[in-house]
């Protein structure tokens, strides 16, 4: 066989979709589409609740939020670490919303894992293959962002490492590309969403925000996500943005988000889902 190829993942190895059990009422990949919601970075514990309380209000069963951040700057914040990770779990706990964050290294999957619904694998680590190994020996929902220069067979090839080593709950996430363009963060690849729906079973969910950079193209591309199949949206909130520590020039107000989150649930209705 040649070596490129990826089987588990294939949509001719799975004919049906799979979808992927969060919690019990929390489904990715079904007739319901997953808003996950939040700051970039928990800051503290009064950000975080303020935001997860007005996300939920708007519809979004899920919470975001990293508490070990890839900062392109050694120097930015970096995060908070497990205190991070406390203050997500229990302000999800509170508002009975399910959780996910990053884990940047494989040392740190069990902790992680303690504390999060789905772990999340940013783009910048994409094939960083130890931690893919790692996360396949779990059985919690991993979520892989597409690397900002990665292919759609590299980025399949990555999931197909987890799966290969026991995990078979692999979201995807479409996150934007490194191209020419110079205006725009990262270039949003949203021809991702039905072709990896043609190439894999695996539910495939954007995210917004770091492929725009700033709030006003938010909405659209959200919209646009939707409209073309994805199975949900990632999308930075923040009740106070010009006060974040990280990705604070991207973050939707809690009233944007709502208004958006009212667009957004037309048009999943117009395509046969549900927000
Ligand atoms: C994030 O979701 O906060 C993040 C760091 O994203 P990415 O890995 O896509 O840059
Ligand atoms: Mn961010």
């Amino acid at each position: 066989m040649e070596d490129k190829v990826y089987t588990l993942v294939s949509r001719e190895t799975k004919k049906e979709d799979t979808i992927i059990t969060v919690r019990k009422d929390i489904k990715i990949g079904g007739k319901q589409i997953q808003i996950m919601a939040g700051p970039c970075a928990i800051e503290n514990y009064e950000f975080t609740s303020q935001a997860a309380k007005a996300c939920k209000k708007s519809g979004a069963r899920i919470l975001r939020g990293g508490a070990f951040k890839p900062r392109t700057a050694p120097y930015s914040f970096q995060g908070l670490g497990e205190e991070g990770l406390k203050i997500l779990k229990q302000v999800g706990k509170e508002e009975d919303m399910a959780t996910i964050t990053e884990v940047l290294d494989p040392k740190d999957i069990e902790l992680v894992a303690s504390y999060a619904d789905i772990l999340q694998v940013g783009a910048r680590n994409m094939q960083n293959f130890a931690l893919l190994e790692g996360l396949g020996k779990i059985d919690k929902p991993i979520l892989l962002k597409r690397g900002i220069s990665a292919q759609i067979q590299e980025w399949l090839l990555a999931a197909e490492y987890i799966v290969l080593n026991g995990n078979p709950n692999v979201i995807l996430c479409e996150r934007g590309i490194r191209t020419f363009e110079h205006d725009i963060r990262s270039t949003l690849s949203l021809t991702s969403v039905p072709i990896i729906k043609e190439l894999s079973h695996l539910p495939i969910v954007v995210d917004p925000s770091h492929s725009s950079g700033r709030p006003s193209l938010v909405p659209p591309m959200s919209k646009a996500a939707i409209a073309c199949g994805a199975d949900g949206i990632l999308v930075e909130v923040h009740p106070k943005p010009e006060e974040a520590l990280c990705d604070g020039q991207q973050a939707l107000l809690p009233k944007d988000f709502d208004k958006m989150m009212q667009e957004m649930k037309l048009i999943a209705k117009a395509v046969g889902r549900e927000i």
